[in-house]
C-alpha cells in the first residue's frame, strides 16, 4: 500500500512510521548540520528565500511521497531554525524540549485522543486527571479543593483566570497588575470586555506595594489583582504574600501569573521565593518553559474546583446529562476549547521519568548558571549588569552604551543584538527598563546544559560586536 496514505496507529502505519521517524530524525540532524549555529544566518529575507528555494511548491498536483516531503520540509525548518537546545540561543522563555517529552508527544500525535469527551479519550482523560491533581497539589499543598486545567499556555491561563474572576465579581471588575505584567493580561481584559488593567509602578521590576495599596484604595472595585512570579522582561517576582494580604483586605480576586517562576516549585532550594502562592485564587504555569516540554504545555491551577463552574456547558453529543449520570466524566467543562490535544501525556511521562528531584536539578542548574553569568558580567569592565537575577534572566549592556545619550545607547544595544542574529552567532533578547527608558541585552537561561564556557563565549561575542568607535551623533 502507498505509505503516504497509511493511518499512523494501524499495524501497517506503525511499521511505516518507524521508517519515517528515521527519515525525520536524519532530516533534523542534516538541517542542524547545515545551520551550524544557534540560528539560521542572514536575517529574515535570506532565510525566507532559502525556504522558498527548498520548497518551490508546497502543494504539487502529484504528491512527492512521504520520504521526499519529510526530508525537504523538515530539513528546511531545521536548517532555518532558532534552536533553543543550542546554549547560545538564550533570548526568550523558549525552552528546549526533552527527548523523552518529544517521544511522548509522538504518542499523543499517533493516538490522537481528543479531550472534549470521554468517548474520545477514555484513558487519556484519566492521565490528565492525574497530572492536574499533581499540579494542583504542587501549587496548593494539602488542599483537597484545589484543581488545575491544562491550557495552551499562560496567555490562555490568564484569560481563563480573568474570566473566573469576572464570573465571581461581576462585569465591573477592574484588573490591577504591575506595569511589568505580561501583555496577555491586558489582552484578556480586552477580550472579556473589561476596562483596561490599571498598571502599578514597579521598583526593581517588582510591584510597588505602597502604590498597589494606593491603587486599590482609589480605583473602585471589585478588583482582580494579578501578581507576576517571574516577569518576562527580567524574571522579577512580585512579593506574593504581601500582595495577597492587600488583595484579601479589599475582597479582590488574586491571580498569579507564574508562567516562568512557577518552575521554582520543583526546586527545594528556591521554592521559598514563591511563598504565599497558595493564597492565590488561581495560578498560571507553563511547563514549556521550566518543564522542558514541547509547546504547548500550559496549566491553570485554582484554589477551589468549584470556581470552575462557569466553564461548564452541556452539549448533548459530548456530555449529555444521562451519559454523565451513567458515570462518564465531563471533560468539556475543563477548558474553553472543544477538541483538545492530550498535552498532559508528555507532562505525565516527564514527571514519571525525571521525578521531582530530576526536575529540581534541571531548574537549579539554569538558575545557578544565571547566577554565575551575573558574576562573570560584573567582572568584565566593558559590561554593566542591571541586577543579580532572581530566577534565570540576566540583563546587561555595554558600558559604551551608558556613555552615550539614551537614544544612541539604546540604538547601540539594539544593533548588537541584530548583528549577532544576522551572523547566526547568538540569539540574545532585549528588555527596556521603564524607570530610565534604557534598553538592555537579555539572556534567559532555560538550557540545563549551558556551561561557564558557553556563557563566556556569549559575553565575548557581545564585546566583539560592540563598535569600538562611538558613532558620531547625527
Ligand atoms: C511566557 C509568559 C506568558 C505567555 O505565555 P504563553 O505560554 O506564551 O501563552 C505570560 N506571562 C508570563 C509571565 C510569561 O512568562
Amino acid at each position: 500500500m502507498n505509505a503516504g496514505r497509511l493511518l499512523a496507529a494501524t499495524p501497517l502505519g506503525l511499521g511505516a512510521l518507524r521508517g519515517l521517524l528515521a527519515t525525520v530524525l536524519r532530516a533534523i540532524g542534516d538541517g542542524r548540520d547545515a545551520r551550524q549555529g544557534p540560528i539560521a544566518r542572514g536575517g529574515p529575507a535570506e532565510v525566507a528565500e532559502e525556504v522558498r528555494r527548498r520548497i518551490p511548491l508546497v502543494l504539487p498536483l502529484e504528491g512527492a511521497g512521504p520520504e521526499r516531503a519529510l526530508t525537504t520540509i523538515v530539513e528546511a525548518v531545521a536548517a532555518g531554525a532558532a534552536d533553543p537546545s543550542n546554549p547560545l540561543c538564550a533570548a526568550h522563555l523558549h525552552g528546549a524540549p526533552l527527548a523523552v517529552a518529544a517521544a511522548a508527544d509522538l504518542a499523543a500525535s499517533v493516538l490522537n485522543p481528543s479531550l472534549d469527551s470521554w468517548d474520545q479519550a477514555p484513558a487519556a482523560g484519566e492521565v490528565e486527571r492525574l497530572v492536574t491533581a499533581t499540579v494542583a497539589g504542587l501549587v496548593y499543598p494539602g488542599r483537597e479543593e484545589a484543581d488545575a486545567l491544562v491550557t495552551t499556555g499562560a496567555t490562555e491561563s490568564n484569560l481563563v483566570a480573568l474570566l473566573l474572576a469576572r464570573e465571581r465579581l461581576g462585569p465591573r471588575l477592574r484588573v490591577i497588575c504591575s506595569a511589568d505584567a505580561h501583555h496577555s493580561v491586558g489582552r484578556a481584559a480586552w477580550m472579556l470586555g473589561l476596562a483596561p488593567p490599571v498598571g502599578v509602578r514597579t521598583a526593581g521590576g517588582r510591584i510597588d506595594l505602597g502604590a498597589l495599596a494606593q491603587t486599590l484604595a482609589i480605583v473602585p472595585g471589585p478588583h482582580c489583582v494579578v501578581a507576576t512570579a517571574g516577569t518576562t522582561d527580567r524574571g522579577a517576582i512580585d512579593p506574593i504574600g504581601e500582595v495577597a494580604g492587600l488583595a484579601a483586605r479589599r475582597g479582590a480576586y488574586l491571580h498569579v501569573d507564574a508562567a516562568y517562576g512557577g518552575g521554582l516549585l520543583f526546586s527545594h532550594r528556591r521554592a521559598r521565593l514563591l511563598d504565599g502562592l497558595p493564597r492565590a485564587d488561581s495560578v498560571a504555569l507553563d511547563l514549556h518553559k521550566f518543564g522542558w516540554q514541547p509547546l504547548p504545555a500550559g496549566l491553570l491551577a485554582v484554589r477551589d474546583t468549584a470556581s470552575l463552574a462557569p466553564l461548564s456547558l452541556v452539549a448533548d453529543y459530548l456530555n449529555a446529562p444521562d451519559d454523565q449520570e451513567s458515570g462518564m466524566p465531563d471533560l468539556l467543562g475543563r477548558s474553553i476549547r472543544t477538541s483538545r490535544r492530550p498535552d498532559a501525556l508528555k507532562m505525565a511521562v516527564t514527571f514519571q521519568a525525571l521525578g521531582w528531584s530530576g526536575l529540581a536539578r534541571l531548574t537549579d542548574r539554569c538558575c545557578d548558571a544565571a547566577a554565575s553569568l551575573a558574576h562573570m558580567i560584573a567582572e568584565r569592565p566593558a559590561l554593566r549588569l542591571l541586577t543579580r537575577p532572581e530566577i534565570s534572566t540576566v540583563l546587561f549592556r555595554p558600558v559604551a552604551a551608558d556613555a552615550m545619550p539614551v537614544p544612541e545607547g539604546n540604538a547601540l544595544v539594539a544593533g548588537i543584538r541584530r548583528s549577532l542574529l544576522a551572523d547566526g552567532k547568538a540569539v540574545l533578547g532585549r528588555a527596556r527598563t521603564a524607570e530610565d527608558d534604557r534598553l538592555w541585552l537579555k539572556i534567559t537561561l532555560l538550557n540545563p546544559d549551558v556551561t561557564p564556557a558557553h556563557l563566556d563565549r556569549l559575553l565575548d561575542l557581545v564585546e566583539i560586536a560592540t563598535p569600538r568607535t562611538v558613532p558620531a551623533a547625527a
